[in-house]
């Protein structure tokens, strides 16, 4: 048994404590908040081994620059002169190639495998989050569009995902909620769904249950290393001993990592949402509106909108009404009968994934330390992927065989 410290207490936080708990190790997850908001918790809650394909892909850039100009546009980079943004898009771009995208997708392929199935497994212990496997909708509303995704869902089913390629008389047969004005559609039947923040309180409790504790709103002061080792971590409530730690900390794993002479290429891409609470005319399958790639999913009896992705900083935290109009236009465009109103600002939320340049998460040991453990960088795919990266710290700790080959997710 280990004593383990995970800085960090997000869901990829929280899985890695949960999977370490499970194996017997001691284990303390610290977070300077109160772990009860930010990107784990109002995401959209998709569960995508459809997302084989990486943001770092061909046609990104053009499409970028694009949207730049639009300001409601659903991607966006607010333009700084910043070293570590000329960096990161220096490397975005070195990686946005075809080599790049056929090399990642079986990697992120068997990583979403291996998650979809400890959420199943995790569901049959107690579900109390709203699992469903009802797969996921790429609704689309323009030919050109409805190429690109024919072409990507051609690409997933070569790698042995279960897909279905819909005509727009098709969509109703599957989609009975609501009607959709979409001319086509890409059903990706391995995907699933849940309430991220219902899940989020079912690992906490689980995570207690095994004897983790988790210590909030606790501040990092300083670092104690002996030789190539992490020693202890001196906060504002005490000193933390470990023979091993875990860097979880999403977004702000960079500002971190400088504490461990790590140097992250990571950067915030914020995204907002919004839920309507008992909706009763609702879809029934959790969809991506692809034109303005808003997320749509059924929670329960809620509903939530998601959607944007704003390359900035952590220290960007107002909302920007332009873009929230902008996903509440793409929903009204693809739902007619939905009539949806741009939410209060006090009812939207806002989350930063953590974007690496390759589009791949973190999930490495350091080259610097021997006993710190990277896991990060998730970008839109943290819910999704948590469970197979908290078993893969766990199995990096034990030095046991990986359930999956790592090799394109080290820093
Ligand atoms: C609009 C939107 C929709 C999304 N939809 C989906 C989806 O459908 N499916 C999916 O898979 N993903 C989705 N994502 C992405 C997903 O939410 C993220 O990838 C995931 O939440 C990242 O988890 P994390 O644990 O790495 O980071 P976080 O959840 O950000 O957690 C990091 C934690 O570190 C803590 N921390 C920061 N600094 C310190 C410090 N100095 N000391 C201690 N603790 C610190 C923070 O307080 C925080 O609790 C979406 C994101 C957005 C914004």
């Amino acid at each position: 048994m280990k004593n383990i410290v995970i800085l960090g207490g997000g869901i990829i936080g929280l899985c890695s404590g949960y999977y370490l708990s499970e194996a017997g190790h001691k284990v303390t997850i610290i977070d300077k908040g109160d772990l009860s908001e930010g990107c784990s918790y109002g995401n959209a809650g998709m569960i995508v081994p459809s997302h084989i394909i990486p943001l770092a892909q061909p046609g990104m850039i053009s499409k970028g620059i694009k949207w730049m100009f639009d300001s409601k546009s659903p991607f966006y980079v607010e333009p700084r002169l910043n070293w570590e943004l000329i960096s990161w898009g220096l490397k975005f771009y070195k990686y946005a190639n075809d080599k790049h995208v056929t090399r990642s997708m079986p990697a992120l392929r068997d990583l979403s495998l291996l998650s979809k199935n400890l959420y199943k497994d995790l569901s049959s212990k107690l579900d109390t989050f709203y699992y469903q496997e009802k797969g996921l909708l790429m609704l689309f509303k323009t030919e050109k569009v409805g190429e690109e995704e024919y072409h990507a869902g051609k690409e997933a089913l070569n790698l042995g995902l279960e897909v279905d390629f819909l005509e727009q008389n098709d969509i109703p047969n599957l989609e009975t909620g609501v009607a959709t004005s979409a001319i086509g559609a890409v059903h990706y039947k391995s995907d699933a769904h849940l309430y991220p923040q219902k899940f989020m309180s079912f690992l906490k409790e689980e995570f207690l249950k095994n004897g983790g504790q988790i210590s909030d709103k606790t501040e990092i002061e300083n670092v104690y290393f002996k030789k190539n080792r992490i020693q202890s971590i001196q906060t504002n409530k005490g000193l933390f001993e470990a023979d091993d730690f875990v860097l979880a900390a999403g977004s702000w794993s960079p500002e971190l990592a400088r504490l461990f002479n790590t140097k992250l290429s990571i950067l915030p891409g914020k995204g907002y949402s919004f839920t309507l609470k008992n909706q009763g005319v609702k879809p029934e399958i959790p969809s991506i509106l692809c034109e303005g790639k808003v997320a749509v999913t059924p929670m329960a009896n809620d509903l939530r909108f998601g959607g944007t992705m704003e390359i900035t900083h952590t220290g960007n935290t107002k909302i920007n009404k332009n873009r929230v109009q902008g996903i509440v236009n793409t929903i009204n465009e693809f739902y007619p009968n939905l009539n949806i109103g741009l939410p209060k600002e006090s009812e939207t939320w806002y989350g930063f994934r953590p974007c690496t340049p390759s589009g791949m998460p973190i999930i490495d040991k350091s080259d610097t330390y021997d006993n710190l453990i990277l896991a990060t960088g998730h970008a839109m795919m943290g819910l999704s992927l948590a469970p197979a990266t908290g078993k893969l710290v766990q199995e990096l700790v034990d030095s046991e065989k990986l359930s999956v080959d790592t090799n394109l997710f080290k820093i």
